[in-house]
């Protein structure tokens, strides 16, 4: 039987992150995906555009989160802030744009080049991906961990568990992460949809549905007391109401296990609308879960399981959520290297080797250039 340093379970986004950042470290790792291609979901992203990350500074991202995610998230996400995560994507060959709303894409608009750039730095810096495995067991074992797939056994001194949450089913994130840290000691926060539109009454959408209303504010209130805000766009689709003012009102909604919201929604021409939502839609078209490994039992400084030693999480596993724009991409990215960093200090491997050229001197100023400034 194998035996290696690492093996990350789940290659999406924060698993094929995590292999790239132990392939930085030099260590001996090996990404198991049970689809027979890596980042399906990845794919799917921003509308196959891939919205990476939001370009706002860490104290403004970590108040977006909301608690008890933002608070979790502090060490992750200011040991690779959104501008780290920019320079790492442009260093590995993919230059990033900041777009409306400061949404950070691919310069390319294409999900699919930052798949194939993870898959490629997987391959550059000699770190195994094994597609069509789908792990049977995990277990606890002397030197670490053994795993189980329908075709071979491994062991590991270090696993991260990397499988996602429930939605979106199809693309291979069906909870078989949450399961196994169950049976190692760990709660399971009860899932909800996060980030999915509601259904309301017929007469709601009579007469609207395809109507998009680019810039509302949605004020949510629960027993006729405001609790949170979003803003965005609205839509009137045939089974109810969508956008992403109304999807990240949905995660306010689950986060805050509000029961009797209604949501005031305010268009720019001054007209406000009051709408009582019947319930969200199904976990399965959420854009990201509410739920998961409960956080008080990770160790937010390095990802590491309080209940199991040796065993780490990173991305949707957790309960963690945030709104739309890119945050959900940054927490996966940023709790993967947080958790491989501290899986090398372990084995030895100082820290990640500078990824990025050192910043260019001040070039001398030069009479007669134009505007009398540098360029
Ligand atoms: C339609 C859609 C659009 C989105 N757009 C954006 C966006 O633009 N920006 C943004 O920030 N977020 C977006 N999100 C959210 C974002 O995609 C997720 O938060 C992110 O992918 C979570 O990464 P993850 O690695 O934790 O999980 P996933 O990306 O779900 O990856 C988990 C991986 O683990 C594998 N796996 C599961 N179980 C096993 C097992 N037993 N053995 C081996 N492998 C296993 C799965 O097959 C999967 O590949 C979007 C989500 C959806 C559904």
């Amino acid at each position: 039987m194998g035996k290696t340093d690492l093996i990350i379970v789940g290659g999406g986004a924060a698993g094929l992150m995590a292999g790239c950042a132990a392939g930085e470290l030099g260590l001996r790792a090996l990404v198991l995906e049970r689809k027979h291609k890596p980042g399906r979901k990845l794919l799917m992203c921003g509308n196959s555009r891939c919205n990476l990350t939001t370009n706002i500074a860490e104290d403004r991202m970590l108040q977006m989160f909301g608690e008890p995610v933002g608070a979790f998230l502090e060490p992750a996400i200011r040991a690779f802030t959104p501008s780290m995560l920019q320079r790492w994507f442009a260093a590995n060959g993919l230059k990033t744009v900041v777009k409306t709303g400061n949404k950070v894409y691919p310069h390319t608009d294409r999900a699919a080049d930052v798949l194939n750039l993870f898959t490629d730095q997987l391959r550059d810096k000699n770190v195994s991906l094994a597609c069509s495995s789908t792990i049977q067991a995990l277990e606890k074992v002397k030197s670490g961990f053994r795993i189980t797939t329908d075709n071979f056994e491994v062991e590991s001194s270090y696993v991260l568990i990397a499988t996602g949450g429930v939605s979106y089913p199809k693309t291979g994130s069906v909870g078989d992460g949450q399961e196994w840290a169950k049976r190692l000691g760990h709660s399971i926060a009860t899932y909800r949809p996060g980030l999915v539109g509601f259904e309301v009454e017929p007469q709601v959408i009579k007469g609207r549905v395809g109507k998009i209303y680019d810039k509302v504010l949605v004020d949510i209130l629960e027993d006729g007391t405001k609790v949170a805000e979003t803003r965005g766009v609205y839509e009137i689709e045939k089974w109810g109401i969508g956008g992403t003012a109304i999807t990240d009102a949905s995660r306010v909604v689950a986060r805050q296990g509000l029961k009797d919201c209604s949501l005031l929604i305010k268009f720019e021409n001054g007209q406000i609308e009051e709408i009582r939502p019947l319930r969200p839609r199904s976990i399965k078209e959420a854009m990201v879960t509410v739920g998961g490994v409960a956080l008080d039992e990770v160790d937010p400084r390095t990802m590491e399981s309080k209940k199991c030693p040796g065993l780490y999480f990173a991305g949707e596993v957790l309960d963690i959520d945030g709104p739309t724009g890119g945050y959900n991409l940054q927490a996966a990215f940023s709790t993967a290297r947080l958790a491989v960093a501290a899986i090398g200090r372990r084995c030895g491997k100082a820290g990640f080797p500078a990824w990025e050229p050192p910043p260019k001197k001040d070039r001398p100023f030069k009479h007669g250039s134009r505007h009398g400034s540098r360029k």
